[in-house]
């Protein structure tokens, strides 16, 4: 039988091959779901054993920036996808000229600078935390302003988990702060005082069908995310308007992949996107265990051009980041306490701050406990109360 025969047009026949740019565990994750769905996977990386290249069936070693890589890559993939979004405009546009890309370069170019990023957001009518772009410092202190003090200055390009940038309480502290963030031009925002921070995955497919997952909270330490429970324990109404955004933003993206969006919810309930990743995203990783279709399959699904299912989940769920050594040296109690389902991304070294793997924990639809029931349900990982405010 022709296993493209009866396939939506455009779509990947199993045993194609998913070019992914980036070789971390967003990669090795989405190269599980792709062998599920028996595509074969390619990844484009500098590291022989990193985590997706340790799960891939093929892999250019190489800069994402070296042409000569590029082609190579290329030419070994049928469609072009990305776990890793600082590719550089040039390298875009000659991977686009070879095959396809999905997501579209151009939405990679919008989420890679926070500027471009709250401008369409804004022109989609999904409201953003009020900002001003810091091109020079005089332009900080009309930011001081407009804004108020305090707020949150940050680069623009290749900022994550908190890097690239700082809160300023006082004028004394802008100078500092402007010579100390780089590249510039830099963003200033109002501070948000957050009641909680939400994200939702939302896939969009070839044919423009669009799913979104429900909204999930997600709680950071150390500006890395730390804990995610899903559903998001907000009234339905916000919950629903975080979908709605979500999927307005695809939609205006023209999408064809996965998006994740994170949001913030302010004390008067309304919601500010903060930024977007058009990719699978860490506060998805629930999904894996709580859904019949997870976002990996869900990004393969879209990239793939198949058919997106709906995306429901069947439990609720907490999922708890494993970071570094000290979480990594509860392997032995995590593996040994029934209920907990791990998942580990293959890093050889354990260093401070790094995402090592992370956890889900399920209960049944509507049992999310309080912050007492989910620190016993993660026995050995409710070990620094570091979710006691969740
Ligand atoms: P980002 O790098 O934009 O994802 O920000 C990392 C974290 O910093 C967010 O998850 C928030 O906890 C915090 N943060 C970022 N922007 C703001 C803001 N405008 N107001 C308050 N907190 C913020």
């Amino acid at each position: 039988m022709d296993a493209e025969q009866g396939l939506p047009p455009g779509a990947l026949p199993p045993g194609s091959v998913i070019g992914i740019v980036g070789g971390g565990q967003l990669g090795r994750m989405s190269a599980m779901a792709a062998a599920r769905l028996g595509y074969r996977t390619h990844i484009l990386t500098h590291e022989a054993e990193g985590p997706a290249a340790q799960v891939a069936s093929g892999v250019t070693l190489g800069a994402h920036d070296d042409p000569a890589v590029l082609r190579r890559f290329a030419d070994a993939v049928d469609v072009v996808t990305f776990e890793f979004e600082n590719i550089s405009a040039d390298g875009l546009e000659l991977l686009a000229s070879l095959k396809p890309v999905r997501p579209d370069g151009a939405i990679l170019r919008i989420s890679q600078d926070r500027l471009a990023e709250k401008r369409f957001i804004e022109a989609a009518g999904v409201p953003v935390a009020p900002w001003h772009a810091v091109e020079d410092r005089a332009a900080l202190d009309v930011a001081v302003g407009t804004l108020g003090l305090p707020f949150v200055l940050k680069t623009t390009r290749l900022g994550y988990d908190g890097k690239g940038q700082r809160v300023i309480r006082s004028p004394d502290e802008l100078d500092a702060a402007f010579d100390a963030l780089a590249p510039h031009p830099l963003v200033a925002e109002a501070f948000i005082d957050f009641a909680c921070e939400l994200s939702v995955m939302v896939a969009r497919g070839l044919d423009g069908g669009a799913v979104a997952y429900d909204a999930v909270q997600n709680h950071h330490r150390d500006h890395i995310l730390n804990l995610t429970l899903a559903p998001a324990p907000v009234t339905p109404g916000i919950a629903a308007e975080a979908r709605a955004l979500a999927l307005r933003i695809a939609e205006a993206l023209s999408l064809v992949g996965l998006l994740g969006v994170e949001m913030f919810v302010a004390a008067d309930g309304r919601l500010l996107v903060n930024e977007i990743a058009p990719r699978p995203h860490n506060s998805g990783h629930w999904t894996m265990d709580a859904c019949p279709v997870s976002q990996f399959e869900m990004h393969v699904r879209a990239v793939a051009g198949l058919p997106l299912p709906p995306a429901v989940r069947h439990s609720d769920a907490v999922m708890k980041n494993l970071v570094g050594p000290g979480e990594m040296a509860l392997w032995p109690q995590i593996v040994a306490t029934p209920g907990l389902l791990p998942h580990l991304y293959g890093k050889q070294e354990a260093r401070p701050g790094r995402k090592m793997g992370h956890v889900n924990r399920l209960f049944p639809r509507g049992a999310l406990p309080g912050a007492f029931g989910i620190a016993a349900a993660l026995g050995p990982l409710a070990h620094d109360g570091s979710f006691s405010e969740a």
